[in-house]
């Protein structure tokens, strides 16, 4: 070990705790510092201790600023580096550019035409906001010449502002289909921007957009900033996008402050909210002082799944070359490939395997399991719930807590039971032209129509129920009338006179009722069709519909309770994206089949790019995992929709087979 910088007053921990190549960054003396390093090699760590280091060296801590991807990762962070060095790091200011914008406006919101109460809008408050200017701009939309929802509207304003691209060219590149309404969305945008301001409140996008004009057209408040932060430190870097970049930027303007940035760019995963991977390969020419330092040895993975890591990513051509060597040197198995026959027999191998680890000793917070995509989680989940397993999911809503998985059950559980009081309202709810109001005077007529033939019809839970003729006295508002018809008909058609329909059949029928409401209010109404698709498929061996329920009932149950336990023992479910940067002894990837991972529109659009994208993402989830890795893939996943049958996914068909075991699901 080279000896530490002369003077120093660090402890000796610092030499004992990090490699050399990790305490030549982490005591550097140079201007501005770029650690670029393959996954698990100690960025993340190095930046702790670099942290901990200048404060050790006498820093203050209200001079050090930290950007984070995640508050929780800043939090961590800070924890570890009071542990090191004590109470000081409480004054650091840590977390995500928002969250950090957030701080430094709240101060001096004034000076930008805020005032310091500002409300900071969620993704609801900004659509329907967006959908109430569209209403104002727009007259009624025909089908053949429809509008952009606000959803997509709301995507391309904040990839323009991310990128700092004007409207014109993210028009022309991303969206051209939608050039025609350039002029309108342009008067759209403005008006967007002036309704938040009436009413005081800023966006996420504003956050950083804001403080962007607070630094550069005050420049006593940019002095003030440059003059205070002396350090300036950012993990998982090449995730950075433009507008980002530029708040570094006039951050880090001033004579004297440092700027260290560590990433990885083979692990650059958010080109879709506008991060650019070249950033990170720029900033040597942007900063001109910097000294580039590698760390070349892997502490996180065992030797084999180093091996496996390496294998996936060296199919992409990315520019800064680094080799990983294993710092673990002890006996491992090699990672083990599973194909399933199917999407279920996929989750039960998954959760037996998690049930064996547990049994073994294994705590369930060091095992996780990763995907692609949200939805296929949901076998999973199944299995876990059945297993009694704690499970918590960071990749969104659980479930059965989504809106259309709601909508959805809505029809069963009012088939099941037409006196059902709250299906019944979240059927009406989404009819046009249905308030308060209107929905609870349907309310009690259908409630009169639907008891008055149940006392006739003692047996009506096998019988088919003729829905539309009980409920001709139910009489909606005109424009609600064709989906109310073609809800009462599909409640109909659910129980046939001839034949009994598993609830699976049952889904694939609603989801034909639903499509149309789903296309009309969602943007991305495709995702959430292939949930209810997902969902169809995975309760393929549920017998009848009250088992159905009960167990659907089940789950949301566990959903509440295993909310309340969350970031407690459990088995973490999580998409590859939300798990950037974190690391489990035992990781099962689940759900690579070709087309589910990569992406099937990724093989679709046929861009280089985006495969290389799909590459990094296979490689950030492989490299996730310390002791254990299991890769899987259901070879049927489910109906005859376009192929039933799911070939391995091309990330598995090129990796070379003495790199892995093959198991048996
Ligand atoms: P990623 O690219 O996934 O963000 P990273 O490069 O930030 O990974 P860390 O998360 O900092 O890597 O470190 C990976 C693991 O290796 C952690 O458990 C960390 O504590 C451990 N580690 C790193 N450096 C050392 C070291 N010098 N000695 C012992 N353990 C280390
Ligand atoms: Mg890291």
């Amino acid at each position: 070990m080279p000896p530490l910088s002369p003077g120093s007053s660090s402890p000796p921990n610092f030499a004992a705790e990090l490699n050399e190549q990790q305490l030549a960054a982490v005591s550097t003396g140079a201007r501005h510092a770029l650690v670029i390093a393959g996954a698990g090699s100690g960025k993340t760590r190095t930046l702790t201790y670099r942290v901990a280091w200048l404060l050790r060296r006498g820093v203050p801590g209200w001079r050090i600023l930290l950007l984070t991807f995640t508050n929780k990762a800043a939090r961590e962070m800070l924890e570890r580096v009071q542990s090191l060095v004590g109470e000081e790091a409480r004054h650091i200011m840590g977390g995500t550019f928002h969250s950090v914008a957030n701080r430094i406006l709240r101060r001096h919101a004034e000076l930008i035409g805020f005032r310091s109460g500002f409300s900071i809008l969620d993704t609801d408050d900004q659509k329907s906001l967006m959908r109430s200017i569209v209403k104002q701009h727009v007259g009624k939309r025909s089908k053949t010449d429809p509008f952009p929802k606000a959803d997509s509207l709301l995507s391309l304003h904040s990839l323009a502002t991310n990128t700092g691209r004007a409207l014109h060219d993210v028009l022309l590149q991303e969206s051209p289909q939608n050039r025609r309404h350039e002029e309108t969305l342009q008067k759209i945008f403005t008006d967007y921007a002036q309704r938040k301001r009436d009413a005081n409140a800023m966006d996420f996008d504003d956050l950083l957009v804001n403080l962007q004009r607070l630094l550069e057209e005050h420049e006593e408040v940019r002095l003030m900033m440059q003059e205070r932060f002396l350090h300036v430190l950012v993990d998982e870097y090449q995730d950075t996008n433009p507008l980002q970049d530029r708040l570094i930027s006039l951050l880090c303007g001033g004579s004297r402050t440092s700027l260290m940035v560590v990433g990885d760019d083979a692990q650059s995963i958010y080109s879709w909210r506008g991060a650019r991977v070249e950033h990170i390969l720029e900033f040597p020419d942007r900063f001109p002082d910097t000294v580039l330092y590698k760390i070349e040895t892997n502490y996180r993975s065992v030797a084999p799944i180093l091996a496996i890591s390496d294998a996936a990513i060296a199919q992409n051509e990315h520019r800064f070359s680094k080799t990983l060597r294993p710092a673990r040197r002890e006996e491992a198995r090699l990672p083990l490939v599973v194909p399933a026959p199917d999407n279920r027999t996929e989750a039960q191998y998954v959760a037996l395997s998690i049930e064996k680890l547990i049994a073994s000793g294994m705590r369930p917070c060091d095992i996780a399991v990763l995907y692609r995509a949200h939805f296929h989680s949901l076998d999973t989940q199944i299995e876990l719930t059945r297993r009694h397993i704690p499970y918590r999911i960071t990749s969104g809503l659980r479930f059965f807590e989504q809106a259309h998985i709601k909508d959805a059950v809505a029809y069963l559980r009012l088939l099941s039971n037409p006196a059902d009081e709250s299906s019944f309202l979240r059927m009406v709810a989404r009819l046009p032209r249905v308030g308060d109001a209107s929905a609870a005077r349907l309310l009690q007529a259908w409630r009169t129509a639907w008891l008055a033939y149940a006392a006739g019809h003692a047996d009506y839970s096998s019988a088919p129920i003729p829905f539309s003729e009980i409920m001709s006295a139910v009489h909606p508002p005109a424009a609600a009338k064709p989906q109310w018809d073609s809800f009462l008909a599909t409640l109909e058609s659910l129980r046939p006179a001839d034949h009994e329909l598993s609830p699976s059949e049952m889904i694939v029928r609603v989801t034909g009722d639903l499509e149309p409401f789903l296309a009309a209010q969602y943007e991305n109404a495709e995702d959430r069709i292939q949930d209810l698709e997902q969902l169809a498929r995975s309760m393929e061996d549920v017998p009848d519909l009250d088992d159905f329920l009960s167990r659907v009932a089940l789950l949301s149950e566990t959903d509440r309770a295993a909310g309340a336990t969350d970031g407690e023992n459990c088995v973490t479910l999580s998409t590859i994206h939300q798990a950037k940067g974190l690391e489990w002894r035992a990781v099962f990837l689940i759900f690579l089949g070709e087309g589910l991972f990569p992406h099937h529109r990724s093989i679709a659009g046929g861009d280089p790019r985006e495969m290389e994208e799909e590459t990094r993402l296979f490689y950030v989830a492989l490299t996730r995992a310390q002791d254990l890795l299991f890769l899987s893939y259901p070879r049927y996943n489910g109906h005859s929709y376009d192929s039933p049958y799911c070939p391995p996914s091309r990330f598995l068909t090129s990796l070379p087979p003495e790199l892995y075991d093959v198991g048996e699901a």
